[in-house]
């Protein structure tokens, strides 16, 4: 037996590492089975080259957990290491590794996990065992099996054995005291199922039971054979997940079949998915999938997961995908992004960079080809992904660029229009006095009828928008297209929406419309309506309140928290313009009423009703109308 004395300067890297080398202790199962998967892997590939001429045999990697001896036993059947090997690569690189790690981090340790490609795999087994043994073989003919056990402090034993003929590695975890929490068969299967679902060799963690019909005994009618319980083996992963295959191997059901298989626990069906395949000049691949969305904008509970090499890494992919494509869900798998690096480290990283800008550009691909080919099926789901291609065309300015083709505006009688599409048919007749165009749009069509209809009358064309991002996409919009205005249409009187030149007659004098303007001041609240009295047509309303684009649309983003309102608004009252309508039949008597409580009821009246069709109101003011007008019917 040889001793030798592990190469790190350090004597207490340990607890170093056993604090600070990954935040998520758990990270040692994924670490020890993905080192599994590799020597299989490469024995398959010296296989496939000839350099190893025996059986491959069965290469199913298993994770075997023993309570009694509190072991958790990884074991493989891969290329396996010479005594050479163990020294080398275990114990020299690895701690070496360490070693690097020590000194590049040992001023910046903190509890974020900080490690990339430093040869530490292996040791993450001492954050949970107090010892750690390797049985190893190496695939090489006439090589010896090997013995390597370390206890966590730098010194190992080493030595040749003789009684193991299998080749590939047992790499064996006496779980330390404090980390008895692994000795349980659900964590285990709950970790395995976390990091290794989709790992290309098949992993075995113990049995499991299953029902099954066994085949009719002789004379047996087959419906009378009874289902057994048996025991079988327990595989967690599927080694060939459907993102690894070709997409024209695939059918749209396969596609669903993967989304359920990855989100076991969500019910809806995905409305499109993206298979993406990139080898110049990163490698990526994956599925994405474009899920319902519902008016809403919260962070979905499930993600897109990030692999490398088929191995989980996370699902907080912020970094790597688009802010606006958090939304979506599916697969990437990416050799070239670094795993378990800082946040810090991922926004420098170049490589990561690209992959979300062509992420981007694949996304918009896939929603134009759609549009091109298919415009009916886009517009069907068009209300389920619009929230998230708006999210797009304001975050990510070639993402507008290219999404301003096909992005789809509904207007209030449900039709589907392209910017370029519903700028012919509003140009005309909704271009103002200075050449900017001004287009309308309705919030809610029951609650604004009165507004859309005046608009209507017109021949104003109105467009729905009624998201909850629309005041943000509105403003966007405005300062991405040159010369045009939105305005909702009760955010001023049907005649000033689009200002033009002609104006319409008055058909009462300077006195008369002091007056009425008089009238409407006394009986409402100054700091809040501000009344003027204007000329519209005979047929608009005889009094109409408007809310100014403006300030709405500062209160607007201050509601949906927002940036871009001013916290200062949220205190301050909105507020109304009182459009009284000077050329309303409503006013010729009224002007000549002499009785004064008369004329204060009816100017209540009009108030009251404008009021009511802007929701405003309220309260006892409504309950007040309400027995007003029953009195009025009882007269
Ligand atoms: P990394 O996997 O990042 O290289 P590790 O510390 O996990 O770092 O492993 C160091 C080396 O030890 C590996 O590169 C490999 O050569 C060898 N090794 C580890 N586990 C096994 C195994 N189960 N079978 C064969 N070789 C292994």
């Amino acid at each position: 037996m040889n001793k030798g004395q592990l190469k790190v300067h350090s004597e207490n890297i340990f607890p170093i590492i056993k604090k600070f080398l990954y935040s998520d202790h758990e990270i040692f199962l994924r670490e020890l089975v993905s080192n599994a998967v590799d020597a299989t892997q490469k024995l398959k590939t010296l296989a496939r080259l000839g350099e190893f001429k025996g059986e491959l045999g069965d290469l199913r990697i298993e994770v075997e957990l023993d309570k009694k001896a509190k072991t958790i036993t990884i074991k493989d059947k891969g290329i396996g290491m010479t005594k050479e090997e163990v020294e080398k690569y275990i114990t020299q690189i690895a701690f070496s590794g360490a070693e690097e790690f020590i000194q590049k981090y040992k001023d910046k340790l903190d509890q974020q996990a900080i490690i990339g490609h430093f040869g530490l795999g292996f040791y993450s087994a001492f954050m949970v065992a107090s010892k750690v043994e390797i049985y190893t073989l190496s695939y090489k003919p006439d090589a010896k099996a090997v013995h390597w056990v370390c206890d966590g402090s730098p010194e190992y034993e080493i030595e040749e054995i003789s009684n193991r003929t299998i080749r590939g590695t047992n790499v064996v975890l006496h779980i330390a005291p404090d980390s008895e929490e692994f000795l349980d068969e659900a964590r285990i299967e709950g970790i395995l199922k976390k990091y290794c679902r989709f790992l290309p060799v098949e992993i075995q963690f113990g049995k499991k039971k299953d029902w099954i019909k066994p085949e009719p005994k002789e004379g047996q009618k087959p419906e009378d054979v009874k289902y057994e319980e048996v025991e079988v083996d327990n595989i967690i992963n599927n080694p060939n997940p459907a993102w690894t295959r070709k997409p024209t191997e695939l059918s749209e059901e396969d596609y669903k079949k993967f989304y359920q298989e990855l989100y076991p626990n969500s019910f809806d069906e995905p409305l499109f998915h993206i298979h993406l395949n990139v080898d110049y000049p990163f490698n990526l691949t994956g599925i994405l999938y474009f899920p319902k969305l519902s008016n809403r904008l919260e962070v979905p509970k499930d993600k897109i997961q990030l692999y490398c090499n088929q191995v989980f890494v996370t699902d907080n992919v912020e970094q790597i995908v688009p802010d606006f494509l958090i939304l979506l869900r599916g697969v990437i798998d990416s050799p070239d992004i670094p795993l378990n690096v800082s946040r810090s480290y991922l926004q420098s990283d170049a490589n990561v960079k690209k992959i979300s800008s062509h992420i981007t550009k694949k996304v918009a691909d896939k929603l134009e080809e759609i549009f091109k080919t298919d415009r009916d099926a886009l517009i069907k789901k068009w209300d389920d992904i619009k929230l998230f291609v708006q999210y797009g065309m304001v975050s990510d300015d070639k993402f507008h660029e290219r999404a301003i083709k096909f992005f789809l505006f509904k207007d209030i009688n449900g039709n589907y229009y392209t910017w370029d599409e519903w700028f012919e048919k509003i140009k005309n007749l909704q271009t103002n006095k200075h050449g900017v165009c001004t287009v309308l749009y309705a919030l809610d069509p029951e609650q604004q009828h009165t507004y859309i209809s005046a608009a209507r009358n017109k021949g104003y064309e109105i467009l729905l928008m009624n998201s909850v991002l629309d005041t943000h996409f509105i403003q966007h919009l405005e300062r991405k297209i040159d010369k045009i205005v939105f305005k909702r249409v009760d955010s001023d009187s049907p005649e000033k929406l689009v200002e033009k030149d002609e104006s319409v007659a008055s058909k009462l004098n300077e006195e008369e419309k002091n007056n009425l303007k008089k009238w409407f001041e006394e009986i409402l609240n100054k700091e809040t309506y501000l009344v003027e009295v204007e000329a519209l047509s005979e047929h608009d309303a005889p009094v109409m309140i408007t809310r100014p684009e403006f300030t709405r649309r500062m209160k607007d983003m201050n509601s949906i928290g927002a940036g871009g309102g001013m916290p200062w608004m949220n205190g301050l009252p909105e507020i109304f313009n009182v459009k009284v309508n000077s050329n309303h039949p409503v006013y010729w008597k009224l002007l000549d009423e002499k009785d004064e409580n008369r004329r204060k009821e009816k100017i209540r009246q009009l108030s009251d009703l404008a009021l009511l069709s802007q929701g405003l109101l309220k309260g006892e003011a409504l309950t007040e109308f309400m027995n007003r007008n029953i009195q009025m019917l009882m007269n």
